[in-house]
């Protein structure tokens, strides 16, 4: 199947309020001109360097989504173009963001990473570091960055309670700061599992293999 008919398809899927991001990483930018023409505008990359030169070479009205791990010395790069980046872990990152955003004169979206997963290979912030944060003492200091909502990664697993254990986690701590911090976004859910992710609250999916095949 062609890429346009896979996002075509997947459209035809989501519900209204579930946005799909297309995570193009290591895929070349034929794909996601492809993907682009077929009327996709929302592109996840995981690694800097890469999301830099398919913005150089990408029509401009893309918006993209930093998925990945973020590494603090490498904000800089991104920082003049980046529409939202789902990965923010720690307050250390949040901070250089908002250095960054303000000596570009923007705003930046952020996601704060949330670890849900069983695995503790995978990144995110624990409820704790979630409340911190969140707080008005930390918010007030970060008048560059806009925190849009939370992401999480389901531990990858064939068990489907235990997924969906996880992600109901996910939105239960949405829903608390949702509307005390207008928050609007919930990123979860991928390829093997966007179906749950929704039917648990996700509004935001990113999907990767389902669209442009085998990596
Ligand atoms: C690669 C990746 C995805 C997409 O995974 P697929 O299984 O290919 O859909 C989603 N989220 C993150 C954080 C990723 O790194």
């Amino acid at each position: 199947m062609s890429i346009a008919h896979n996002i075509q398809h997947l459209q035809t899927l989501l519900p209204a309020h579930v946005r799909l991001v297309a995570v193009s990483k290591t895929k070349p930018v034929s794909d996601l001109m492809e993907a682009y023409t077929a009327g996709q505008r929302d592109f996840g990359e995981n690694k800097i360097q890469e999301m830099v030169s398919k913005w150089e070479e990408l029509p401009k009205d893309i918006q993209w989504h930093m998925i990945g791990h973020v590494q603090t010395n490498k904000v800089k790069y991104m920082a003049p173009f980046v529409y939202l980046i789902h990965g923010v872990d720690s307050l250390k990152l949040l901070k250089e963001i908002n250095k960054q955003a303000a000596k570009n004169n923007r705003v930046i979206n952020c996601l704060l990473q949330v670890h849900i997963a069983e695995e503790d290979t995978k990144f995110g912030m624990d409820k704790e570091e979630l409340a911190r944060a969140l707080s008005p003492e930390v918010l007030s200091t970060l008048s560059n960055v806009k925190i849009k909502g939370l992401m999480g990664m389901a531990t990858f697993t064939d068990n489907q309670s235990q997924i969906e254990k996880e992600f109901t986690f996910l939105k239960n701590l949405f829903d608390t700061y949702k509307n005390t911090h207008g928050l609007d976004t919930l990123s979860m859910g991928m390829s093997g599992d966007y179906e749950l992710a929704i039917k648990t609250g996700s509004t935001m999916v990113r999907i990767g293999s389902s669209i442009f095949g085998h990596r």
